[in-house]
């Protein structure tokens, strides 16, 4: 295949954007950002009829995509070929499932955590390089400050986010003199619905996460990912880490008293 380098290829801003991930948390709120700075935003998640909201309120394409599912993907490149290829995605379609000691973790959260964090990523960034290869683009990928060191409890999200991680600076690596950028987003805790997803939908544990200080919100993560997308095409933010204020490592947290 021949690909244009990073030279041949005009200054751009991404024009069309493929956000998984995209009916709650930071998924929507990407789509809602990158809406309001005008882009055309393919939204996608597994709850059409929360897509469908999305799609009300912001204007934005949805599609129904459920990352670990091959056929799903492959519909999302039919879908892509017959409607004007694409110029970044926004690999956001993850999270945690439990927060239990390796000694008695579940082997069937691990194997869901890997499938939706390492095989779906891998899976619709295969499915779009070509895309992004043909006439430049970005490939963004929402790992966590778990994809940087470990916690008690969360090897298995750890583990993922790591795998996340690699696959992201890897790429890099062997799509270097080509127009394609790779970033890395890593936020601290952000309270979004990814808890209640953790722990199973107990609503008081989840809350619990975010107690006692001020966590980060989707939109700021949202408006780290639109700043990242919105450099001069020759510049990379590779990895980006933040986290709230009073969250210093996934351990240490300074909570005020309750
Ligand atoms: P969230 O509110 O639980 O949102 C997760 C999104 O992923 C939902 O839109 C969900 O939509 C989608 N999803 C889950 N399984 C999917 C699948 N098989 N295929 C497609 N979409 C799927 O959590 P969030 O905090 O916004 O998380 C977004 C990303 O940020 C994740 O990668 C997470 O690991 C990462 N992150 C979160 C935090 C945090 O503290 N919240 C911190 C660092 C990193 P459907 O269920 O409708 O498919």
């Amino acid at each position: 295949m021949s690909v244009p380098t990073s030279d041949a290829v005009a200054a751009t801003a991404p024009k069309r954007v493929l956000v998984t991930g995209a009916s709650a948390g930071i998924g929507a709120a990407t789509v809602r950002r990158l809406r309001a700075d005008g882009l055309s935003v393919l939204a996608t998640a597994r709850r059409e009829d929360r897509l469908a909201a999305l799609a009300a309120e912001t204007g934005a394409e949805t599609l129904r995509l459920d990352v670990t599912d091959e056929a799903d993907v492959a519909a999302l490149v039919t879908h892509l070929q017959a409607t004007g290829g694409l110029d970044a995605v926004v690999n956001n379609a993850g999270g945690a499932l439990g927060l239990e000691p390796v000694a008695e973790t579940d082997l069937e959260q691990w194997r869901a955590m890997y499938e939706l964090n390492v095989l779906g990523t891998l899976r619709v960034t295969q499915a779009v390089l070509p895309f992004l290869r043909e006439r430049g683009g970005d490939v963004v990928v929402v790992t966590s400050t778990a994809a940087l060191a470990a916690y008690p409890g969360g090897a298995g999200y750890t583990g993922v986010k790591h795998a996340a991680r690699m696959l992201a600076e890897t790429l890099r690596w062997e799509l270097v003199g080509e127009p394609v950028r790779v970033i890395q987003i890593a936020p601290g805790a952000v309270e979004t619905e990814f808890s209640l997803v953790r722990f199973d939908g107990d609503e008081e544990r989840a809350a619990k996460v975010y107690e006692g200080y001020t966590p980060l919100s989707a939109d700021d993560v949202a408006d780290s990912i639109a700043w990242t997308l919105s450099r001069p095409p020759h510049v990379n933010v590779d990895s980006l880490v933040i986290r709230p204020l009073a969250q210093a490592t996934n351990t240490v947290t300074a909570r005020r008293p309750s």
